[in-house]
């Protein structure tokens, strides 16, 4: 028989931090509910304490799951149904306080790598409400795609100081762009002839690149032309030239 080893604090914490503290049968959430651990495969089936075999359940979906051993019905043991069930509300509530404090924690350092990058490059900071901003399209496309437009947009906008809000206002432009190109069957093969350019060293202006791609790069014939071009061109005044002559474009 399989011992059933008792799922340490930590662990607990882990498992309901990274569910959100959310049962993952329902979707009903602390602390509307009690939380519960449960094994997807089960101790008895020799399911074990591992991140990978714990989530999130409420208590009715948890007690559907696995047998009763308390009889609910005597008087005690309803009293200290209840108020084992305070205590654990009392408990998880305290997790959730503590988890909300790592995530803001955790937005803020976000926040604060973006805003090194200003002033290091741009020597510039950020107004409340440009940090405002700021989280909210980190919640939105996340971090890195955040991160990545900047860098672009530095790299294409920034000559002067003067620049700074032009070079955040793009930021954010590219960040939408880049979502709605990846909602795009033909993104990553778009991509692809970037990848053949930029190996190459010759991704001399990326959001021209990207948009030339997204305009001409519509099927496989197209997509196969691309990549042609990219291979054969010897440098990026080349690459235009034939990017236009084959796609009678005038980029
Ligand atoms: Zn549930």
């Amino acid at each position: 028989m399989a011992e059933r080893k008792p799922i340490s604090k930590k662990m607990r914490f882990e498992v309901f931090k990274r569910d959100s503290f959310t049962c993952q049968y329902c979707g009903e959430k602390a602390p509307d509910v009690i939380l519960h651990i449960d094994h997807l495969l089960p101790v008895k089936e020799g399911g074990k304490n591992t991140m990978l075999n714990l989530i999130t359940a409420c208590q009715s979906c948890n007690s559907g799951k696995s047998a009763r051993l308390l009889d609910d019905n005597s008087i005690v043991t309803k009293q200290r149904n209840q108020m084992e069930e305070l205590s654990e509300k009392r408990e998880q509530m305290k997790l959730m306080v503590e988890w909300k404090n790592e995530l803001e924690k955790y937005e803020e350092e976000q926040v604060e790598l973006i805003e090194t990058f200003l002033e290091d490059k741009m020597n510039v900071g950020l107004t409340d409400s440009g940090k405002q901003n700021l989280k909210k399209h980190i919640k939105r496309y996340g971090f890195n795609e955040v991160y990545e437009s900047l860098e672009i947009s530095y790299n294409q906008y920034f000559e002067t100081r003067k620049d700074a809000d032009k070079v955040i206002n793009y930021t954010y432009r590219i960040c939408s762009n880049r979502e709605y190109q990846k909602q795009n069957p033909m993104h990553s093969k778009q991509m692809y002839v970037r990848a053949i350019l930029k190996n190459k060293n010759m991704l001399h202006n990326d959001i021209k690149v990207r948009s030339m791609l997204k305009d001409c790069v519509v099927d496989e014939y197209t997509f196969k032309m691309a990549v042609e071009i990219a291979k054969t061109s010897r440098n990026w005044t080349q690459f235009l030239e034939l990017f236009n002559e084959h796609f009678l474009m005038d980029y």
